[in-house]
C-alpha cells in the first residue's frame, strides 16, 4: 500500500509540473513507444505464444497491428485534438467567444484483461498519455509472459513518474483500487467491473468499464451460406473464442439451420485442418481453470462437431452445439471460448424473446440481405456495437466508438474518442466588455415579455 501511495504522490507531483501536457513531450514518448514495439515484435510473438500459443498472424492482426495504427493516428492528430476547440457562442451571451478545453484528469489507473493481453493494455495507455495523464497500468496476471514484456517495454520508454506498470493479481489490484485516482479505465468481466465501479464511487472517480456479454448473431435465409459460415468461423474461433466481441450464439432461420451447420463444419476443417490441435493457427485456452469452466458447458448438450479436449495442453476444439436448451449451462452466461451454440427461430418475435433473456450485449451481428430486417433488429435492440454480414470487424475502425452499454460497459474509446475519454471537457465562455446588454439585470419588471419573444429565436442551431 505504501509503495502505491508513494507512486501516486510522485505521479501527481509530475502531473502538476505540466510536463505530461506538453504536446512535444507526449509525441516524443509515443514515438519512442512505437519504435520500442516495432523493435520488440519478435519478443511480443514469443510472449503471446508462451501464454496461450497465439499464432504470429493473429498476434500481428489483433495485438500489434491495431496498436501501431492507433499510435499512428494519435501522433498525426494529437496537436489538433489537444487544441481548445472554438464553438458557436450563445446569442444570449453576446458578445462572447466560447471554447471547449480538453484537460487531462491526472492520475489514471488502467486495469487490463488476459485475452488480448498486449493490445487491451496498450491501447488505453496510448489514449491516456496522449490526453496528458500519468498512468499506472495493471496487466493481467494470467498472461505472465506478456505482462512481463509489457513492463519491460514501457519501462524503457517512460519514467515511473509518468507511467508505471504494476504487476499482480486480485490482492494487488484490490490495493490499487483502495487509492484515490483521477480516472479508472477497466477492461474485464462484469462482476469485477462492479467491484471497480464500487471502489471508484468511494472517491467519485470517473470510470470507463469495458465489459462483456452474450453476443447474439442472427442469420436469416437470404444469405450466401458458404460465405456466412466462413466469416462466422473466423469471428468465433479467432483467439479460440476468447474474445469479448465474438459471436456467443447463433440464431438461425429454422429452414436453413441444418445446411448452415454443414457449411460451418466444412469451414472449420478448411481453417484448422482435420485435427485443429495440430494447427499452428489455433490457440489454447488461457489456463486449466478456464478449460474446466468451458468443459462444464458441454454437459447435456448435443455436440455436432468438435468437443475434443486435451487437458495436458489446455486444448479445446472448435465446437458446434445444436439446439441447446435455454436452461443449459452453455446458454447461461458469456461463453468466452470456442463453443458455438446454434439455435433457430421461426419468426421475428422468437428472435427478440431469446435476445431479451440476457443483459445488453457488447456485440451484435446480423447476416442478411434484407435491409429492413437488419435495420429493424439494430433499432430494436440495445448493444455496444456490431456489424452486418460479418462479425467483429467494427473493432478495426478507430473512427467508430468501442464500448458497451448497461451490463456490457460504460463509456467507449479508440482514436479521437480515446483521447476524449481521458480528458475532461471544460466549457469556457470569454465575455467581451465593449458591450453590456442590460436585459438580464434586475429590475426585471417589463423584461419578461421581451425575453419570451426572443428566447425561441436563439440557440436553435
Ligand atoms: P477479469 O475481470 O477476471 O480480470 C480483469 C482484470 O481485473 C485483471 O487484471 C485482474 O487481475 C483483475 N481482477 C480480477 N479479479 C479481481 C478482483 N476481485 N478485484 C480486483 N481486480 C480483479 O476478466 P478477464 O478474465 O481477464 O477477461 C475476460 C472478461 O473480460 C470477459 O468477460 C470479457 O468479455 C471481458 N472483456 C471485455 C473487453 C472489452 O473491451 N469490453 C475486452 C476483453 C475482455
Amino acid at each position: 500500500m505504501e509503495q502505491i501511495e508513494q507512486l501516486i504522490i510522485t505521479q501527481k507531483t509530475f502531473f502538476s509540473s505540466g510536463k505530461t501536457r506538453e504536446v512535444a513531450y507526449i509525441k516524443s514518448k509515443l514515438q519512442a513507444l512505437k519504435s520500442a514495439i516495432i523493435s520488440n515484435e519478435t519478443a511480443i510473438y514469443e510472449a503471446l505464444y508462451k501464454d496461450f500459443k497465439k499464432s504470429k498472424f493473429e498476434a500481428y492482426l489483433s495485438e500489434i497491428g491495431i496498436i501501431l495504427s492507433e499510435l499512428e493516428m494519435t501522433l498525426k492528430n494529437i496537436e489538433n485534438w489537444s487544441k481548445p476547440k472554438r464553438i458557436r457562442a450563445a446569442a444570449l451571451n453576446f458578445p462572447s467567444k466560447d471554447y471547449i478545453f480538453s484537460e487531462p484528469y491526472g492520475a489514471v489507473l488502467i486495469i487490463a484483461p488476459w485475452n488480448y493481453p498486449f493490445q487491451l493494455a496498450i491501447a488505453p495507455v496510448i489514449s491516456a498519455i496522449a490526453a496528458g495523464n500519468t498512468v499506472v497500468l495493471k496487466p493481467s496476471e494470467l498472461t505472465t509472459h506478456t505482462a512481463q514484456l509489457i513492463e519491460d517495454i514501457l519501462s524503457t520508454v517512460f519514467e515511473r513518474q509518468h507511467l508505471k506498470v504494476m504487476q499482480g493479481g486480485v490482492p494487488e489490484t484490490t490495493a490499487l483500487l483502495k487509492n484515490r485516482w483521477d480516472y479508472i479505465f477497466f477492461t474485464g468481466s462484469v462482476p469485477v467491473g462492479k467491484i471497480v465501479a464500487k471502489a471508484a464511487a468511494h472517491y467519485m472517480t470517473p470510470v470507463t468499464l469495458e465489459l462483456g456479454g452474450k453476443n447474439p448473431c442472427i442469420i436469416d435465409d437470404s444469405v450466401d451460406l458458404k460465405l456466412t459460415a466462413k466469416r462466422l468461423v473466423w469471428g468465433k474461433f479467432v483467439n479460440a473464442g476468447q474474445t469479448c466481441i465474438a459471436p456467443d450464439y447463433l440464431l438461425v432461420k429454422d429452414t436453413i439451420k441444418s445446411e448452415l451447420i454443414e457449411h460451418l463444419k466444412i469451414e472449420i476443417t478448411s481453417a484448422y485442418g482435420e485435427n485443429p490441435e495440430n494447427s499452428e493457427d489455433y490457440p489454447r485456452i488461457v489456463n486449466a481453470k478456464h478449460l474446466e469452466r468451458l468443459e462444464h458447458m458441454l454437459k447435456d448438450v448435443s455436440i455436432v462437431h468438435g468437443g475434443v479436449i486435451n487437458k495436458q495442453d489446455n486444448y479445446f476444439a472448435p465446437t458446434l452445439i445444436d439446439a441447446p436448451s435455454l436452461d443449459s449451462k452453455v446458454m447461461e452466461g458469456e461463453i468466452f471460448g470456442p463453443i458455438l451454440p446454434i439455435l433457430s427461430y421461426a419468426n421475428e418475435t422468437e428472435i427478440s424473446k431469446i435476445i431479451n433473456r440476457y443483459e445488453k450485449p457488447l456485440g451484435f451481428y446480423v447476416f442478411s440481405n434484407r435491409k429492413e430486417f437488419y435495420k429493424t433488429l439494430i433499432k430494436t435492440h440495445q448493444f455496444g456495437g456490431g456489424s452486418v454480414n460479418d462479425t467483429m470487424i467494427h473493432f478495426g475502425n478507430p473512427r467508430l466508438p468501442f464500448g458497451g452499454v448497461g451490463d456490457s460497459g460504460i463509456g467507449a474509446y479508440h482514436g479521437r474518442l480515446g483521447f476524449d475519454t481521458f480528458s475532461h471537457k471544460k466549457g469556457i465562455t470569454i465575455k467581451a466588455n465593449w458591450l453590456d446588454i442590460p436585459l438580464r439585470y434586475a429590475p426585471y419588471s417589463k423584461k419578461l415579455n421581451m425575453i419570451h419573444r426572443i428566447n425561441p429565436l436563439i440557440n436553435t442551431k
